[in-house]
């Protein structure tokens, strides 16, 4: 079955604002297992409203609107469906009584008049409860010759589409395709993309399905595994043995298999549940770092404070790298970012520190200290690891990077430290 999106909205196709609205229910249809060849924006404008919901109907099963059903006068999409299909307008008493609920609960003494408008629908549409906002979801179906066309109304404003698109049209629509496809992602930092391709070059050129198609993220790889199958159930049984082939394949590469976990996430669940703390002590990422673990809900457990100290004297008195250590070899050094991570950990009392410091650019870079160069050192329990790193992108990837490389050099010195406390238990 073939799905079409249409984004209506003028603010889309300038580009004020960004479809976020067709990137969710393109990934939402294909996991649903609907074929998706066509997306379209158009303007608030009612002859090409139409125009685009006549050429979607020729070509497509179902079509799904989002944006333009608001009480006012460029909120034209319903009637241009209503026309299209030639339905006239009716008030539906449910919708109605909605309306004046939701004002109601917002103690808003009066319903404005062209609120109203909104309880009107195309007569025989199936009506979807808008549980955020006062406009319906309206979902039409047209049968044309021994067919049926779908066409599927769906508000602007993201946080209602989506809400109605999980509870309502999502059910609808996993009804009428005879497929699921499913997905899990095997994510893979401290490894690059080429190497990666090349350990699993005799599974891309086998696959069939499941399917294995890798993603380069900023400084991971993600390995997406998808299934089709007639039940999530059997998916999730053809995906379960590539996972733990991957698994198997790249080790301890491989940070987390659940959809939701990011790089930051892992990090702080490991530190967790070994309780131990963390600071960051940050020159050319100022404060970058410390926001990704804080981006963790819960990273007070294992952050409790940090330091931006961008300039040599900041380094010397907040953490206490030696002027002469400055002085001799100059800030982005090896030597001071171990200096930065060694007295970030004292200062801060805490078990375990990442440091950077850097030539983020495009100013500021010599001969001998060229832009992309950057140290990154690491503390744990008394140990200290530094590489240096050379990047080549922009002021902000170069930094975004060294955050990247910060959170993976963690990560290994603490599965490092696991695996030799695993060797002494056994001794
Ligand atoms: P409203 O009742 O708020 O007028 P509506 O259904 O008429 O809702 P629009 O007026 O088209 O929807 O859009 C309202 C807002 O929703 C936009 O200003 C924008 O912030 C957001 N929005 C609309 N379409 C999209 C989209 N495709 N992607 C992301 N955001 C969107
Ligand atoms: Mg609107």
């Amino acid at each position: 079955m073939v799905v079409e999106l249409v984004s209506v909205g003028t603010e889309i196709l300038l580009g004020n604002i960004v479809n976020t609205n067709a990137a969710y229910l393109a990934e939402q249809c294909a996991s649903l297992g609907l074929s998706l060849y066509y997306q379209s924006v158009v303007g608030d404008n009612e002859k090409r409203l139409k125009d685009t919901i006549k050429t979607a109907m020729k070509r497509s099963d179902i079509i799904i609107l989002t944006g333009g059903l608001g009480p006012t006068k460029d909120d034209l999409t319903k009637d241009a469906a209503a026309k299209v299909l030639e339905r006239e307008l009716v008030e539906d008493e449910h919708t109605k009584k909605l309306i004046i609920e939701y004002f109601e609960k917002r103690k808003r003494v009066k319903v404005s008049k062209n609120n109203w408008k909104q309880a009107l629908v195309p007569k025989g549409s199936i009506v979807i409860d808008n549980k955020n906002g006062t406009a319906p979801g309206l979902i039409i179906e047209e049968k044309k010759d021994k067919n049926i066309k779908r066409i599927i109304l769906l508000p602007g404003p993201p946080n209602e589409m989506k809400k109605m698109f999980e509870n309502d049209i999502k059910p609808y629509l996993s009804k009428l395709s005879d497929e699921v496809i499913y997905s899990v992602t095997v994510k893979i930092c401290g490894m690059g993309e080429s190497l990666v391709e090349t350990e699993i070059a005799d599974l891309i050129k086998e696959q069939k399905n499941p399917t294995i198609a890798p993603y380069a993220k900023m400084d991971e790889v993600h390995l997406r595994i998808t299934a089709k199958a007639s039940n999530e159930n059997e998916a999730k049984k053809m995906i379960r043995p590539v996972v733990e082939d991957l698994q198997k394949r790249f080790g301890d590469y491989v940070y987390s298999t659940d959809e939701k976990e990011t790089l930051e996430d892992a990090v702080v669940k490991m530190l967790k549940k070994r309780d131990l703390t963390l600071t960051a002590v940050e020159s050319c990422t100022g404060g970058l770092f410390s926001g990704r673990i804080i981006n963790v809900s819960g990273a007070s457990d294992v952050f409790k404070q940090g330091y931006i100290t961008y300039s040599n004297k900041a380094k010397h008195r907040l953490v206490g790298v030696q002027k002469a250590t400055l002085k001799k070899y100059g800030a982005v050094s090896e030597k001071v970012a171990k200096e930065m991570a060694k007295g970030g950990a004292t200062a801060a009392k805490a078990d375990a520190a990442v440091a950077i410091t850097g030539v983020a650019g495009p100013e500021g870079g010599t001969d001998d200290k060229p832009v992309g160069l950057v140290y990154i050192a690491c503390y744990l329990n008394g140990k200290t690891n530094v590489e240096e790193f050379r990047f080549t992108g922009t002021r902000d990837k170069n930094r975004h990077s060294s955050v990247a490389k910060g959170l993976i050099m963690l990560r290994k010195m603490v599965l490092d430290l696991e695996k030799s406390e695993k060797k002494e238990k056994k001794k």
